[in-house]
């Protein structure tokens, strides 16, 4: 392949002195999920990064930038290859002596490949297209968004400080959850909005994670200008990925402060328990275990109020599994991988249940809609069974 554009255009100064401050030492490795289950060096994180740095150095000179300069075509489909099936989880950067932060820097990288063509790879690149049709990244018909899990006997009103974002996964492939959310929300008894159906659309997490960045402004002024007149001051959503790009990117792309703060549903659920805004009625001789998603712990810092609020049901024993909070294991979901490597998305996530049943736990709470539908997957056929909840879920039938 013939490049004349030098690989890392995209980088931060930051970013760039994180690929030279790896030391190539392979500490990461022994928390990679993905290596964990498919042991396969060249999709480490070291690995990935000399091969960038490599592309870099190939392409980085004036002769290159005037004539060109081939690049080696293995080295380039290595790459595409290595930086696609990494889950983004940012359990590497976690661990890193050096303190990288790769759950910004893998998704920086797969935008470079992007904007030469050699990504996103297989269904992720319909992602765009189907966005800009209905509004989410299934390809569901956007009228349908809230049906049929809305309960009914539960009011949303027309404007208030309060709004609840459904999220395109919770709202069609984990419904369970969502319904769950906003029966809580109606036991808390303060009103909260939601925009109409149509209008919902997807926060751009799924474009930002496989790197295909050009409707991101786009999606974000759209949901922010309707929160707006809305006059919304918090808004509230369960999924852990849309409230790290609302949190982290939306003031980017808006251009300014948004203006009404983004708060994960277990920090206000959290706080009105604690306020007595809702009492756990209901006893529940139980082991539970959380598992923690990636972009909620080390995304958002969020750990300690789902075991708050787990904490306050009578009667449950909360255990832990051995990796929890900021150094939780992916179940498998992240980083639009499992559009691709399906079948390492259902090792990982067997991985969870596996060590969930050896703890002898009763139950299994997520909180989080990827998590949720891919953990439920991972146990379709699994001789291993115990029962998945979503955290909003359970409180609702104890409320
Ligand atoms: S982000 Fe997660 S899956 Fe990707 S290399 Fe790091 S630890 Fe492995
Ligand atoms: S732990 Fe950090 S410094 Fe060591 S190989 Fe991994 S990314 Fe590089």
């Amino acid at each position: 392949m013939k490049s004349k554009k030098c690989f890392g255009k995209e980088l931060s100064q930051l970013q760039r002195i994180e690929l030279d401050a790896c030391t190539q030492c392979g500490e990461c490795l022994k928390h990679c999920p993905v290596q964990e289950v498919t042991g396969k060096p060249e999709i480490s994180p070291p690995e990935k990064i000399r091969m960038f740095k490599k592309l870099m150095r190939e392409t980085d000179s004036i002769k290159s930038s005037l004539f060109g300069k081939d690049v080696d075509p293995k080295l380039i489909q290595d790459f595409t290859n290595a930086v696609y099936e990494c889950t983004v989880c940012g359990a590497c950067g976690q661990n890193c002596p050096v303190g990288l932060f790769n759950q910004r820097l893998w998704p920086v990288l797969r935008k470079e490949m992007v904007m030469r063509g050699l990504g996103p790879v297989g269904p992720q690149a319909n992602m765009p297209k189907v966005v800009k049709e209905t509004g989410n990244p299934y390809n569901e018909p956007p009228e349908k968004r809230y049906s049929p899990w809305f309960p009914g006997d539960v009011q949303v009103a027309e404007s208030a400080d309060i709004a609840y974002y459904a999220g395109c996964t919770g709202a069609y492939q984990a419904q369970p959850m969502v319904k769950g959310d906003v029966r809580v929300l109606n036991a808390i008894g303060k009103p909260f909005t939601m925009l109409p159906p149509e209008e919902e659309v997807c926060c751009g997490f799924p474009l930002f994670i496989t790197g295909q960045h050009d409707m991101l402004k786009d999606l974000t002024d759209r949901l922010v200008t309707a929160y707006k007149a809305k006059g919304v001051k918090t808004l509230l959503c369960s999924c852990p990925c849309c409230v790290n790009i609302m949190a982290r990117d939306w003031p980017i792309y808006y251009g300014k402060k948004l203006p009404f703060k983004i708060r994960h549903i277990t920090q206000y659920v959290d706080d009105e328990l604690k306020k007595g805004r809702i009492k756990i009625k209901k006893k529940l001789t139980e082991r539970i275990i959380y598992h923690d998603p990636c972009y909620l712990s080390r995304g958002v810092g969020i750990i300690a109020e789902p075991r708050s609020i787990l904490g306050s049901i009578p009667g449950i024993e909360l255990l832990e599994f051995d990796r929890h909070g900021v150094n939780s294991r992916c179940c498998g979901a992240g980083g639009a991988a499992r559009k691709v490597h399906h079948e390492n998305a259902i090792a990982m996530g067997r991985l969870t249940i596996n060590e969930a049943v050896e703890k002898r736990a009763d139950k299994l709470v997520l909180s989080c809609p990827a998590c949720y539908e891919k953990v439920n997957e991972a146990m379709k056929g699994h001789d291993r069974k115990i029962k998945i909840v979503d955290i909003m879920e359970l409180i609702a039938e104890l409320v």
